[in-house]
């Protein structure tokens, strides 16, 4: 895609900090350094977002992060964790339209990265919860 920076950084056209490419993914320093070594893993083909995977896809993008988690740990033997992350559209944070997925390596629970995720159980009973799993899995059977 012609407007997209990820697809001008897999091109070469604006330089980057290379960590990994094979035929499928390229994987780039994330220039703002969440913590040391956050990292990109890109599909070199130009999707939007989750939305837009097939499972061939996602088998090549997604089988790629235990390599690069470990490459991290490696390279970086300070960090006891990481993160993974993939925002998928703008309410969801996501700012650059195409697909990408963070490596986050994690040093103490007090670095530069943060989430929070509220724990709203109170607010549904079994039965929503029932509910819920099973609209879920009614829309996967239709898929
Ligand atoms: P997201 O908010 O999940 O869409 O993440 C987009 C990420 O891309 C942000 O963490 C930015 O710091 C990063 N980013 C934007 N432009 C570049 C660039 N030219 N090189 C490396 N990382 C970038
Ligand atoms: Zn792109």
């Amino acid at each position: 895609m012609t407007d997209c920076i990820f697809c001008k950084i897999i091109q070469g056209e604006i330089p980057t900090n290379k960590v990994y490419e094979d035929d499928d993914v390229f994987a780039f320093l994330d220039t703002s350094q969440a913590t040391k070594g956050h990292t990109l893993l890109v599909p070199k083909k130009h999707v939007q977002d989750i939305y837009e995977y097939d499972s061939e896809l996602a088998a090549s993008v997604f089988s790629r992060v235990p390599k690069l988690a470990k490459a991290l740990e490696t390279a970086f033997s300070e960090s006891e964790g990481l993160n993974i992350i993939n925002n998928n559209r703008e309410v969801a944070y996501q700012t650059v339209f195409h697909s990408h997925i963070h490596l986050i390596p994690r040093y103490t629970t007090d670095d530069d990265f943060k989430i929070f995720m509220k724990n709203n159980s109170e607010h549904y009973s079994d039965e929503a919860m029932q509910e819920i799993a099973a609209t879920i899995n009614q829309a996967l059977t239709n898929a």
